[in-house]
C-alpha cells in the first residue's frame, strides 16, 4: 500500500503542482482584478477592404497587474477556461464593450461595432443572452453594434447547445462570428446550419499567403466557401499589403492586422478618431 501511495504521489510532479497553484492564484486574483479595474479593453481597428473604411474594433482584453505588470490574454486566459472565472472575465468585456459603444455612439464617426471574444464555457452558460439582452436595453445600443467571436469548440462540443443559444442570440440582432476558422475540428457539415455571420480565417493561413501554396488556396477556399454560405470574411493578422492586395482580389471583405493598426487602448483610439475627423 505504501509504495503504491508513493507512485500516486509521483503523479502530481512539481511542475502539475505549480501550474494548479498558478491557476488557483489567478482563480482568486481575477474578482479582485475586476472589481479594481485592472483588467482593460485593448481595441484593434478592422477596416473593410474595398474602401479602408473603419468599420470595427475587436476587443482584447490586458491585465495590468500591480506586481506582475502586464499580462497578455494567453497567459491568464486558458488558465481560467475551465472554471466560472472565465464567466466573470466574459461578463465584465461584455459590459465595458456596450459601455464603450455608448461612448462611439456621441461622435459622429459612422455606425462602429465592437467584436468581443466568448469561451465556449461562457457561450455554453445559462443566461447569457439575457445578460447581452438586458447590458444592451439600459445602455440604449442597438444589438448590431455587437458581434460576439466564438471559436469552433464552442459550436462543435455540444452541437444542439450552440445551435439554441447561437439562435437566441441572433433574435436579439446581435452578430456572431467563428473566430480562428480552420484551426479547430468543426465539421463543414455543422458549419452550414450555424446562423453564423462573419467567418474569421485565422493569422497562421493570412500568414502563408504567396509563402506557401496550401495557405493560398485554403484562403481563397474559405472565402469562397463563406461567400456561398452567405456569410462575410475578416482575415486575420494581416501584416503586408502582398496579404492585403491578394485578399482584395479573392474578394474578402475585411481585414484586421499589423498593417493596419495594433491593438489600443480607448484614449489612444478616440485620439487617432479624432484627427481623421478633424483633417
Ligand atoms: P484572437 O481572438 O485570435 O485575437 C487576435 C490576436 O492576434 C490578438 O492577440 C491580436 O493582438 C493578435 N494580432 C492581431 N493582428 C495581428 C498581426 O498582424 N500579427 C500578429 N502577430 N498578431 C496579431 P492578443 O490580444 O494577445 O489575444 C490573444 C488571444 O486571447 C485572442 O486571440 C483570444 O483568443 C484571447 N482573448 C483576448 N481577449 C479576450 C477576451 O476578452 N475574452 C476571451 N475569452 N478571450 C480573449
Ligand atoms: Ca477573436
Ligand atoms: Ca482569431
Ligand atoms: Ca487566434
Amino acid at each position: 500500500a505504501k509504495a503504491a501511495g508513493r507512485s500516486n504521489f509521483r503523479i502530481f510532479n512539481e511542475d502539475m503542482l505549480l501550474q494548479a497553484n498558478n491557476r488557483l492564484m489567478i482563480e482568486q486574483d481575477i474578482s479582485s482584478a475586476i472589481a479594481e479595474h485592472q483588467l482593460r479593453l485593448f481595441l484593434q481597428p478592422i477596416v473593410s477592404i474595398a474602401d479602408g473604411k473603419l468599420k470595427g474594433f475587436e476587443a482584447l482584453v490586458r491585465w495590468f497587474h500591480p506586481k506582475r505588470g502586464l499580462i497578455m490574454p494567453a497567459n491568464f486566459i486558458p488558465d481560467i477556461e475551465n472554471s466560472d472565472a472565465i464567466i466573470e472575465v466574459g461578463n465584465y468585456v461584455l459590459a465595458e464593450a456596450v459601455q464603450l459603444l455608448q461612448r462611439l455612439k456621441h461622435k459622429d464617426w459612422g455606425e462602429l461595432y465592437i467584436a468581443v471574444n466568448l469561451s465556449a464555457r461562457h457561450y455554453l452558460a445559462p443566461g447569457l443572452a439575457e445578460y447581452i439582452r438586458s447590458l444592451l436595453l439600459s445602455n440604449g445600443i442597438t444589438a448590431k453594434g455587437l458581434l460576439l467571436e466564438v471559436t469552433e469548440e464552442s459550436v462543435i462540443e455540444q452541437v444542439d447547445k450552440a445551435m439554441e443559444v447561437m439562435a437566441e442570440l441572433k433574435t436579439l440582432g446581435v452578430r456572431i462570428a467563428i473566430d480562428d476558422f480552420g484551426t479547430g475540428y468543426s465539421s463543414l457539415s455543422y458549419l452550414k446550419q450555424l446562423p453564423f455571420d462573419v467567418l474569421k480565417i485565422d493569422r497562421c493561413f493570412t500568414s502563408g499567403i504567396q509563402e506557401n501554396d496550401a495557405d493560398t488556396h485554403i484562403v481563397t477556399t474559405v472565402i469562397d466557401l463563406a461567400h456561398n454560405l452567405g456569410r462575410t470574411v475578416v482575415a486575420e493578422g494581416v501584416e503586408s499589403e502582398l496579404q492585403y492586395e491578394f485578399l482584395a482580389t479573392a474578394g474578402c471583405e475585411l481585414a484586421q492586422g499589423y498593417l493596419l493598426a495594433k491593438p489600443m487602448d480607448e484614449h489612444r483610439i478616440m485620439s487617432v478618431l479624432d484627427s481623421i475627423h478633424d483633417s
